[in-house]
């Protein structure tokens, strides 16, 4: 619990991947996310007969955008570009946001296939933060964009609940980044209409324990504990009560 991000810097992590995967890959129980991905790759690409879609995807260490990055990386063939940012506010949930995001990244690069991935850092200890997260993903995604030669033809974000004020807020900051710019990439969000069960049944089993989805995360005997309390919390012990009323006998 050591690592302190440091403010303002992007950093690009070399691969450590080897060319054939290390770890024995138990795939996921269900299909609804690969399906999902399938449907809007067809829906937007298959005029222009692409087949390989080059990907940018949002990650935060959280179920849904974990669960996203490792179905991309195995259900399609185009490049893919991963983007973390720290987000370090009053929430104190950079930390171990960092430790999931790693082990997510790692246990991709080993397990499924090779992708690039960068960090950059959000610093704002006033108020709440000063805004949604989903605003900040999306100028971030059109800077990243920009800064790759603008060869992203989908940014691909895990939200699943947001409101239509939440999406128009993003939609308005994305496409305000790309003015005078010759190509906005596709803004594509496969999970609206998912419940967050199917989500987690989407991805390896390994992989979804290690995610981290707390906003609020406390510090007991010097390891972070999820508060139990917030939105995330609550909606994650939902999947858990659904997980274990699977496994119940007779069920
Ligand atoms: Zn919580």
């Amino acid at each position: 619990m050591t690592r302190k991000p440091t403010a303002s810097k992007t950093t690009v992590a070399k691969s450590t991947a080897k060319r054939k995967p290390a770890r024995r890959e138990v795939w996921a129980e269900s299909t609804a996310v690969k399906e999902r991905i399938s449907e809007e790759i067809a829906a937007r690409f298959s005029k222009s007969r692409r087949t390989k879609v080059r990907s940018l995807v949002m990650v935060s260490g959280g179920v849904e955008s974990v669960c996203l990055l490792a179905n991309l990386l195995k259900w399609t063939k185009g490049p893919i570009h991963a983007h973390f940012i720290v987000t370090i506010n009053i929430e104190n949930r950079h930390e171990v946001e960092i430790m999931a995001t790693q082990a997510a990244v790692t246990y991709c690069r080993e397990t499924i296939r090779d992708f690039t991935f960068t960090t950059s850092t959000y610093e704002m200890m006033l108020g709440l933060g000063g805004g949604l997260d989903l605003t900040l993903h999306m100028f971030q995604a059109a800077r990243i964009n920009t800064a790759t030669g603008g060869i992203t033809d989908a940014v691909w974000t895990g939200h699943y609940g947001s409101t239509w004020n939440q999406l128009a807020e993003g939609s308005a900051v994305f496409a305000a980044a790309h003015v005078n710019k010759r190509f906005k990439p596709h803004w594509i969000m496969p999970f609206r209409g998912l419940q967050k069960i199917d989500i987690y049944r989407s991805m390896p089993m390994d992989l979804a324990k290690q995610t981290w989805s707390c906003r609020r995360p406390q510090v007991k005997a010097g390891k972070y504990i999820p508060c139990g309390t917030c939105h995330s919390c609550k909606s994650m012990s939902k999947v858990e009560a659904a997980l274990d009323k699977a496994k119940a006998p007779g069920a």
